[in-house]
C-alpha cells in the first residue's frame, strides 16, 4: 500500500517544482471515483521513477529517450544516476556558477539530477560532522560512454568546491594543488589513450583516483589537499600492435606532430617520417596537442631534460618499430634485417643509449642455460621469434615508463599522511566487453565487471534493507539475481577458470587451446554459468555473466596469461646509458642467474590474472569502507551523433551495466520514497478539506531534525493520515476545483 503512494508523491518529488494544486488536480482528474489506492499509479504522472517502478525495460528506455531527445542527460534512479552521451559541447552544464548552484543549494537533490548532485551529496557526506565516512563513485559504462568525461567533470568541480576560500596565500596553495590534480588528467590520456573505433579518445587502462580531504583548516568544509591514482590493466600490447583504423597512443602524435625543429633533429623524427607503429598519422585530433602534455608535466614537476629524455626514448620505440627481419632460411643462423632496417635498428640504440650489436643479438638470439652445470646454450630465433622479442622490448619499456609516470604523478600530488583524513573516491573502469574474439583482457575486465556489480548489488540491498527496519517497515525479502555462482566459475577456490589458467603457466607444459577447453569443461562441468558453443570452430568456452554471455577464445590465454619476459631483454636494457632506462630498469643489487629456466626449481610465476586479482581485491576493499555512488554511463548511439537515440544500442547498455537488474531490484522492494515530513506537507490538505475533519493527533507537519522525533511516530502520522485520505477521495472527486 505504501509503496503505491510513495509512488505518487514520488512523481512530482524527482520533478520538484508542482504545485500542491497541480497535484491535486491530478489526483482528481484520474479516473473517479477513486477509492482505491491501487488506483493511485493511475494517475501518476509519468517520471523516469514511475517508469522503473513498473519495471520494464520498454518503458525506461522511452522515459529516457523522450529526456535525451529534450537535451536532459541525466535521471536519477535510486542510487544510481543515469548519464547520457549528449554527444555535443553543452558548456553552460558544467560552468563554474552551476557548480557552485548545486554547492549551494539547501537540498540539491531537489534540483535537477545532475553529477553535480552526486559531487555535492559525496562532498556533503563526508564532511558531516557527525559522521565522516570516505566516499567513492563508481563511473561505469562502455568505451565512450563518457566516463573519463564525467571522472573529470567531478575532479573539476571539487577543485571549486574544495577549495580553500580562507586567506590569500591559503588560496595559492589550494590552486596549486587542485591544478596539479587537475592537469594529472591530460598526461595521463596523453600516454594512456589512444584512438579506437568506439571512441577517439579511448582510456587504455583503469583509473581510481582518491581525492584526499582535510577537515582540520577550515571547520565544516572539506578542502582538497592532494590526490593518489591507481591504475589497472594498461593495455600494453598497443605500443607494437594496433588494430586497422585505430591508432597507438596519443603521445606518440604528439611528439610527431608537435616537435621543434631541434627535437625533430635530436629525435630523429623528420616530417612527413614513416613509422610502422604510428598508423593514420594524418588524422589529426583535438587529444594531439603536445604542448598541453608538456605543459601539464611541467605542473606535476616533471622539468623539461627530464620531458626530453622521456620524448626521446619513445622516438626511440618508434625507430624500434621500423626495425624488420627477414628469414634466414637455415635455423643454425639468426634471421638477417632487412635493407631498410638497418638504419632504424641503430638509431633506436643511439635514442635508448644502448649498445648496437648487442640489441641486435638480444632481439635475434636466445640464451638457454640447461643442465646440471647450467651450460649456456644460444639459438637462434625464427624470423616470428625476432618480431615477438622486438614488440617485448616495446611493451617492457612502455609499461614501465607509465607505472613510473604514475608514480612521479603520486608523489606531486599526494598529500602528506598527516594532512588529510578522509577522501572521495572516483573509479574509471572499463565496462563488460563482448567482442566476436575475447581473449584474457575481456576476462579480466569481465570479472572486474562482475566483481563491482556484486559490490554494487550488495550495497544497494544492504542499504534497503537498513532503511525498511529504520521505518520499521515490514517487507519480504527481495529476490534478485546473486552472481556469486558466476565469481565462482572465475575465481573461486579450489578450482576456476583463473585458478585453471595459472595452473598451466606454473606448470609451463605445452598445452593446446583444444586441451585448455577440454580442463575448463571438464573440471568446472557442474557449474551453470559455464557454456559450450557447439557451433565454434575456434576452441573456446562461454561464460553466463549477469550482463550477458561471453565466449572466450582459449588459443594464447595461457602464454598472455604467463606474459613472458626474456631476462636477456631486461639486461639488456639495464646496460642503457639513458638516464631514464637506468631508473626504469636499475640494476640487480647481485647478480643472480636470470637465464630462461630450465624446468626444474623455480619461483611462483607472478601472472597477469594473479596480480589482477590481487589489485582487484585491494579495490574492493576500498570501495567496502566507503559509501558508494554509481553513475552509469550510456553511450546512445555508436556513431557519436548528438540527437541520436538508438534503443537498442542503449538496452543492452542497460542489461549490461545492471541497470535493467536494477530496476527490478527496486521494483520488488519500495520502489520510490518520500520523506514523511514532504509526504504530510504534501497532503496535510486534504485531511483538512475533510469535511469535519478534527486536528492532526500528532500536529504539524514535524521538522526531521527536532529532538524527540521517531520515526515510528512518523509512521502512526502517517498511517492515520492514509486512512483519512482513502475516506476523503470519494468526496474531494466530486468537489469544484476552486475549492482548493
Ligand atoms: P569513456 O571514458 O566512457 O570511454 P569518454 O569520457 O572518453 O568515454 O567520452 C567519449 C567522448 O564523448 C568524449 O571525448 C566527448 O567527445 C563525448 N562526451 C562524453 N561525455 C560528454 C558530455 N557530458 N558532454 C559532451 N560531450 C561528451
Ligand atoms: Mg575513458
Amino acid at each position: 500500500m505504501l509503496q503505491q503512494v510513495n509512488g505518487h508523491s514520488s512523481g512530482s518529488d524527482a520533478h520538484g517544482g508542482e504545485s500542491l494544486r497541480e497535484d491535486l488536480q491530478e489526483f482528481l482528474g484520474g479516473e473517479a471515483p477513486l477509492h482505491q489506492l491501487d488506483d493511485l499509479t493511475k494517475v501518476n504522472p509519468v517520471t523516469l521513477e514511475t517508469e522503473f517502478a513498473k519495471g520494464t525495460s520498454a518503458s525506461v528506455l522511452r522515459c529516457l529517450q523522450a529526456r535525451y531527445m529534450a537535451d536532459t542527460f541525466y535521471t536519477s534512479a535510486g542510487c544510481t544516476l543515469v548519464a547520457l552521451n549528449p554527444f555535443k559541447p553543452i558548456p553552460q552544464l558544467y560552468s563554474p556558477e552551476l557548480m557552485q548552484e548545486y554547492h549551494a543549494a539547501p537540498q540539491p537533490q531537489k534540483l535537477k539530477p545532475h553529477i553535480f548532485t552526486v559531487g555535492e551529496q559525496t562532498y556533503r557526506n563526508v564532511k558531516s560532522l557527525m559522521e565522516p565516512v570516505n566516499q567513492s563513485i563508481v563511473v561505469s559504462g562502455e568505451s565512450g560512454a563518457g566516463k573519463t568525461w564525467t571522472s573529470r567533470c567531478l575532479m573539476k568541480f571539487y577543485a571549486v568546491v574544495a577549495a580553500s576560500p580562507t586567506s590569500w596565500e591559503n588560496h595559492k596553495i589550494a590552486e596549486r594543488i587542485e591544478q596539479r590534480i587537475l592537469n594529472s588528467n591530460p598526461v595521463m590520456e596523453a600516454f594512456g589513450n589512444a584512438c579506437t573505433l568506439r571512441n577517439n579518445n579511448s582510456s587504455r587502462f583503469g583509473k581510481f583516483i582518491q581525492l584526499q580531504l582535510n577537515s582540520l583548516l577550515v571547520p565544516r568544509a572539506q578542502q582538497m589537499t592532494g590526490a593518489a591514482v591507481q591504475t589497472y590493466l594498461l593495455e600494453k600490447t598497443r605500443v607494437a600492435c594496433q588494430a586497422s583504423n585505430e591508432r597507438n597512443f596519443h603521445i606518440f602524435y604528439q611528439i610527431c606532430k608537435g616537435a621543434s625543429a631541434d627535437e625533430r633533429l635530436q629525435w630523429h623524427l623528420p616530417e612527413g617520417a614513416a613509422f610502422s607503429w604510428l598508423p593514420n598519422p594524418e588524422r589529426t585530433l583535438e587529444e594531439d596537442c603536445f604542448e598541453v602534455t608538456r605543459e601539464a608535466m611541467l605542473h606535476l614537476g616533471i622539468d623539461a631534460p627530464t620531458q626530453n629524455n622521456i620524448f626521446q626514448a619513445l622516438a626511440g620505440l618508434l625507430h624500434l618499430g621500423n626495425t624488420r627481419f627477414a628469414d634466414s632460411g637455415n635455423e643454425a643462423q639468426p634471421c638477417p634485417l632487412m635493407d631498410d632496417a638497418k638504419c632504424s635498428v641503430r638509431t633506436s640504440a643511439s635514442l635508448l643509449r644502448l649498445p648496437e650489436d648487442p640489441l641486435l643479438e638480444t632481439l635475434r638470439i636466445r640464451t638457454i642455460r640447461a643442465g646440471r652445470q647450467q651450460q649456456v646454450f644460444q639459438k637462434p630465433c625464427s624470423r616470428a621469434e625476432c618480431d615477438t622479442r622486438r614488440d617485448c622490448l616495446a611493451k617492457l619499456v612502455y609499461a614501465r615508463l607509465f607505472d613510473w609516470l604514475v608514480s612521479v604523478i603520486n608523489s606531486s600530488i599526494c598529500a602528506d599522511p598527516g594532512s588529510w583524513t578522509t577522501f572521495i573516491g572516483l573509479l574509471d573502469v572499463y565496462g563488460f566487453e563482448s567482442f566476436p574474439t575475447n581473449s584474457l583482457e575481456q576476462l579480466c575486465i569481465n570479472y572486474a565487471n562482475e566483481k563491482l556489480q556484486q559490490h554494487f548489488v550488495a550495497h544497494y540491498l544492504r542499504a534497503q534493507q537498513e532503511e525498511y527496519t529504520a521505518e520499521g517497515l515490514e517487507w519480504s525479502t527481495v529476490s534478485y539475481q546473486d552472481n556469486q555462482t558466476c565469481l565462482d566459475l572465475i575465481e573461486g577456490s579450489p578450482v576456476s577458470i583463473c585458478s585453471l589458467i595459472n595452473e598451466e603457466c606454473r606448470l609451463n607444459r605445452p598445452s593446446s587451446a583444444a586441451q585448455l577447453q577440454t580442463r575448463i569443461e571438464s573440471t568446472l562441468a557442474g557449474s551453470p554459468c559455464l557454456g559450450h558453443d557447439k557451433l565454434s570452430r575456434e576452441p573456446s568456452f562461454i561464460v553466463v555473466h549477469y550482463a550477458g554471455s561471453v565466449r572466450y577464445h582459449t588459443a594464447g590465454l595461457v602464454e598472455k596469461n604467463k606474459d613472458p619476459i626474456p631476462p636477456e631483454l631486461t639486461r639488456l636494457l639495464q646496460q642503457s646509458q639513458d638516464p631514464l632506462l637506468k631508473v626504469l630498469f636499475p640494476a640487480d643489487p647481485e647478480e643472480k642467474s636470470q637465464e630462461e629456466p630450465s624446468g626444474q626449481s623455480r619461483a611462483p610465476v607472478l601472472t597477469v590474472v594473479s596480480k589482477f586479482k590481487a589489485s582487484l581485491e585491494q579495490l574492493l576493499q576500498v570501495l567496502h569502507s566507503t559509501t558508494p555512488h554509481y553513475i552509469r554511463c550510456i553511450k546512445p548511439n555508436s556513431q557519436g551523433q548528438a540527437q541520436m537515440f538508438h534503443q537498442e544500442e542503449v538496452l543492452s547498455q542497460l542489461e549490461a551495466c545492471g541497470l535493467v537488474e536494477t530496476i527490478h531490484i527496486s521494483a520488488a522492494g519500495f520502489p520510490i520514497r518520500v520523506s514523511h515530513r514532504n509526504f504530510l506537507k504534501r497532503y496535510e490538505l486534504l485531511r483538512r478539506l475533510r469535511p469535519g475533519a478534527a486536528p492532526s493527533p500528532h500536529g504539524p507537519p514535524p521538522d526531521e531534525g527536532r529532538s524527540g522525533w521517531s520515526p515510528h511516530s512518523e509512521q502512526a502520522t502517517l498511517q492515520a493520515l492514509l486512512q483519512d485520505i482513502l475516506h476523503t477521495l470519494p468526496a474531494l472527486a466530486q468537489a469544484p476545483a476552486e475549492a482548493m
